[in-house]
């Protein structure tokens, strides 16, 4: 089969007669010159000028040899080294997928190439696309020793990610046999895929905070806890009055290493079933009178009024009976921690658009607009010593979040600094959940 293309064995062709015509031409003008100058006798003249014309014809018609048509073919443009099958497949891929030449040109890259690493164009060089000199480097090498990489790698710009490259070296055309030493071919493609691992970073991040601050968290009343003892042991031994105190104090420390551990379990239970939404039908009046009634105790203690107000019919939820009096609990009592200055606490119940709706407002010093979005994080406080004052875990927050998250609910928070902080909770309710169905 020849190599070369049509064109260029045209190419040839001419070349082979513009070769045959001047041959032809100077043995005429030799002939003709000999003749002219008696050298040669007419009648051989005659005779030699038809066998040069003869010579000149079969030049001119002789078919190309084998030398003439192996000229190599230029570089054919690398789109058309791609079957449309393998194009196809590589389209097909769920994440953003190229194949690449060995020299790292681009002959194929799917649409999500674009979409998540940026516009690439077949035919340029993958530098062009990718910036990261491992990535380049891991590409060059897959495609010289055929052995697969993955590189992870992180970028600022445009965003805070980090991604994963899978370096694939191919061999798609049909390999010619083994050499006689036993080589595998060389890779002719490569395919480079990415994954995104932003997400998992970040939970994997997560995760580490939330065991570093879990484990600061038990360790403050812990250290506390052994200091005590100590010194009780040692210079305080004989010493009553400051024995009292000092077991006063580990008493407080203790409960609070024992209300940390509390909300960590609720926090990881609800958080094991947040995918479930629960299915019982509960009265919200009642469970919010509830709460209230239960935490009158601590209202008169601190000086405030609770006032409540809700529907005269009953405001019937799915709800977890459990969950939802502790996500009322843990409102009422930052109220009553925090916004004690106001001297009242309302907490009314109403229904909107068949949602029912809690609103806790304290009139208290209110919550700074910063502070805002970060209150439901775990651990986040605005003002550390104050919370631990009250016997706060930072905690509360979280675990109302991850409550209405399970009810399938909204959590707002307004607060005009000053003036106090309303904590707003809706959940559909029943009637509404069943019309939906
Ligand atoms: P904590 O155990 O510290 O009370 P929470 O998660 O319940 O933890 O609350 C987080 C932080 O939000 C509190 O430390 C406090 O700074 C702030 N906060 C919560 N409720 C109020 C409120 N009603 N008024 C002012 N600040 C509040």
């Amino acid at each position: 089969m020849s190599l070369a293309s049509p064109t260029l064995q045209v190419a040839a062709v001419r070349a082979r007669r513009r070769r045959s015509l001047l041959l032809t031409g100077v043995i005429t003008a030799l002939i003709l010159a000999g003749a002219m100058m008696e050298f040669v006798h007419p009648v051989y003249a005659v005779v030699l000028l038809a066998a040069a014309g003869a010579a000149g014809l079969l030049l001119w018609t002789e078919p190309l040899t084998p030398a003439e048509t192996a000229i190599a073919p230029p570089p054919a443009p690398p789109r058309s080294r791609v079957e449309p099958a393998v194009s196809a497949v590589v389209a097909a891929l769920p994440e953003p997928a190229l194949l690449l030449t060995p020299d790292a040109d681009i002959l194929v890259a799917n649409a999500r190439v674009a979409l998540a690493i940026g516009p690439a164009k077949v035919g340029d060089p993958l530098s062009f696309l990718v910036r990261v000199p491992e990535v380049l480097e891991a590409v060059r090498s897959s495609a010289q020793d055929g052995i697969p990489r993955r590189v992870e790698f992180g970028e600022r710009i445009p965003l805070d990610r980090w991604l994963e490259a899978h370096i694939v070296p191919l061999r798609l055309a049909e390999a010619p046999a083994r050499s006689a030493s036993g080589d595998t071919p060389k890779p002719d493609t490569v395919l480079l895929t990415f994954r995104d691992l932003t997400q998992q970073r970040r939970v994997e991040q997560m995760r580490a905070d939330f065991v570093a601050n879990a484990s600061h968290e038990l360790r403050t009343p812990l250290a506390s806890l052994s200091g005590f003892i100590e010194t009780l042991l040692g210079p305080a031994r004989n010493d009553a009055a400051a024995r009292e105190r000092f077991l006063g104090i580990m008493g407080a420390q203790a409960r609070r290493m024992s209300r940390l551990i509390d909300d960590l379990l609720s926090l990881s239970r609800i958080e094991l079933n947040a995918h479930v939404r629960p299915d019982t039908q509960v009265e919200l009046g009642m469970i919010v009178a509830h709460v209230c009634e239960t935490l009158s105790p601590l209202a008169r203690e601190r000086g405030v009024e609770i006032s409540v107000s809700r529907p005269e019919e009953p405001v019937p939820v799915l709800g977890d009976r459990d969950e939802l009096i502790r996500l009322f609990e843990n409102l009422v009592e930052n109220a009553l921690k925090y916004g004690a200055s106001g001297k009242r606490i309302d907490v009314a119940l109403s229904l909107s658009d068949g949602d029912a709706l809690v609103a806790v407002t304290d009139f208290g010093p209110g919550i700074p607009s910063e502070h805002l979005p970060r209150l439901t994080e775990r651990f986040y406080r605005v003002d550390v010593v104050a919370s631990r004052d009250q016997g706060g875990t930072g905690l509360g927050l979280a675990i109302v979040k991850h409550i209405v998250a399970r009810h399938r609910g909204k959590l707002t928070i307004e607060s005009q600094p000053g003036a106090g902080a309303t904590f707003t909770t809706r959940i559909e309710t029943l009637a509404k959940v069943e019309k939906a169905d």
